[in-house]
């Protein structure tokens, strides 16, 4: 597994990192979660991206999470960077969503104590909140690592102009952002257009959730919508018109991954970490085999001009 520095600081992310949003909550198999969380860990994996809502229902993915580090994890602490968030609806009244300081460190403590851990490496907020002033929010997230919470801090979702602003508040505080975490697939460049040149100015690694646009930029879905798939599933979070609107690119990006010896998936994850402000691409996999597949795009991760530009002419059609 190779290991890249996250923007100007001294920490290292695996290039391939695993998130706990779907196939890790109460409703899934506890025992394919634990294991392919042991998969990952013994593959070299050792940063593992978790929110205060995953699920469902929200919290449980946390809860499980803590449960395979009791088991298992613990006593490599050392070894882990674990992440989790706040920024979505998680507690109903008015202090359990957005971006108040009162939110966002009661959650952080909610965190915690569900995962059974005395601090987490990386704490963001999940999502800018246009209701509450920006330097509350980041304000909150540096007092989380004054107390020991955290290690360090991260945002995500932020469009490029906010996140300047959050970075210049963050200096302020003596607490630097050290990562933003954007939504980038081959389906979905919204970060070319101004993001990754921020992240470059200003020091700050780039963490792409989503590589395979959740399962579209595999075979998944070239036969089909199968029943247990993300799509398929009620609290899945893919839409099925989504899939449906994007199949046809998908069909013929399918072929240049097969020229290059590749799965699709292989070569979705391999074209993101070819960004070069990208430090690390963070999958989710519902089984080992998924897992394993995925991990092995390693095996390749250049790409040809000839290559980029076929695929690029398609991503434009
Ligand atoms: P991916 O795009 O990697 O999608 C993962 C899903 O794709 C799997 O659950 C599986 O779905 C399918 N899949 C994975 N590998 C294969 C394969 N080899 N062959 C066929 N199907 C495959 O990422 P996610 O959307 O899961 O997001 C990853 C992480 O990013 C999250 O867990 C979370 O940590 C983070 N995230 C952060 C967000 C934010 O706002 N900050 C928002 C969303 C995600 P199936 O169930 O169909 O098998």
């Amino acid at each position: 597994m190779p290991y890249k520095r996250c923007g100007n600081s001294g920490l290292k992310l695996p290039a391939i990192s695993l998130g706990l949003w779907h196939n890790f909550g109460k409703v899934d198999s506890r025992d394919m979660a634990q294991a392919i969380v042991r998969h990952a860990f013994d593959s070299g994996i050792t940063h593992f991206d978790l929110a205060n809502n995953y699920g469902p229902p929200p919290g449980s993915a946390e809860t499980n999470f803590g449960k395979f580090y009791r088991d298992d994890l613990k006593p490599h602490r050392h070894e882990l960077v674990i992440s989790t968030k706040a920024g979505y609806l998680m507690w109903d009244g008015p202090y359990g969503d957005w971006g108040s300081r009162k939110y966002i460190l009661n959650s952080l403590d909610q965190s915690l104590e569900r995962m059974q851990l005395d601090y987490v490496d990386i704490f963001y907020h999940h999502r800018p909140d246009p209701d509450t002033p920006l330097e509350e929010s980041m304000g909150a997230l540096a007092s989380a690592v004054q107390q020991g919470k955290a290690l360090y801090a991260g945002i995500s979702n932020y469009p490029a102009d906010k996140a300047v602003e959050a970075f210049k508040l963050l200096k302020e505080l003596n607490t630097p952002c050290i990562i933003h975490q954007p939504r980038y697939s081959m389906l979905d460049r919204w970060i070319e257009n101004g993001l990754t040149e921020a992240l470059d100015t200003h020091g700050v690694g780039c963490i792409t959730f989503s590589p395979l646009a959740q399962g579209q930029l595999t075979n998944r879905y070239l036969e089909g919508i199968p029943e247990n798939s993300r799509a398929g599933k009620e609290h899945g979070y893919l839409q099925q018109a989504e899939v449906e609107k994007n199949i046809a690119i998908v069909r013929q990006l399918a072929p240049i991954a097969e020229q290059r010896g590749q799965t699709l998936a292989q070569m979705a994850l391999a074209w993101t970490l070819a960004n070069p402000t990208v430090t690390s691409t963070l999958i989710g996999a519902s089984s080992v085999r998924q897992l394993q597949e995925n991990l092995a795009c390693l095996e390749n991760l250049s790409f040809s001009d000839q290559e980029l530009q076929t695929i690029r002419s398609i991503l434009h059609t």
